[in-house]
């Protein structure tokens, strides 16, 4: 079996596999951790979350995880592949769970109101695993951002 095919078959993400896989990994994963995690485990699809934004859910949920260990702990997640880190027009990062391949999905984000649609293109999730494949790097991600201007913000009378 390829390398592609073995990475084509993994499963999606449920709590226990992402536990398992952050055991594998050496990572500990404390309950603050494991709240962060759950967090965006339910997050609802399309939904992407700023440090400031899990900060405010957290603190909403009576847990008391200062933003710079949210920082820290969302860059290393991230890091890790855990997480994605996604560059939205507002100019601050945005996370959202990071599924395995092929599971990943793609952004067309309008740079005026900000409002994002999540898509599916398999041309592109292949041409990222080839590649990777290629050059022998481990895949843990395939980004594509789309920025354009919405419907919406077309028709508004505000010049673009
Ligand atoms: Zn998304
Ligand atoms: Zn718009």
């Amino acid at each position: 079996m390829s390398i592609l095919e073995k990475i084509m078959i993994a499963p999606p993400y449920t709590a226990a596999s992402l536990k398992a896989e952050l055991n594998e990994k050496g990572w500990r994963l404390t309950p603050q951790r494991e709240k962060i995690l759950h967090i965006f485990q339910n997050l609802p699809k399309g939904n992407h979350l700023s440090a400031e934004d899990l900060h405010n859910t957290l603190q909403q949920e009576g847990e008391a995880i200062s933003l710079s260990t949210i920082y820290r702990t969302l860059k290393l997640m991230a890091r890790m592949g855990i997480l994605r880190e996604l560059e939205l027009a507002e100019g601050h990062k945005h996370y959202e769970l990071n599924q395995p391949y092929p599971y990943h999905h793609h952004h067309l984000i309008c740079v005026r109101c900000s409002k994002t649609i999540e898509f599916k293109s398999d041309p592109v999730l292949k041409i990222g695993a080839k590649t990777a494949q290629k050059e022998g790097y481990h895949l843990l991600d395939c980004q594509l951002t789309i920025h354009a201007v919405c419907p919406t913000c077309q028709r508004s009378l505000l010049p673009i």
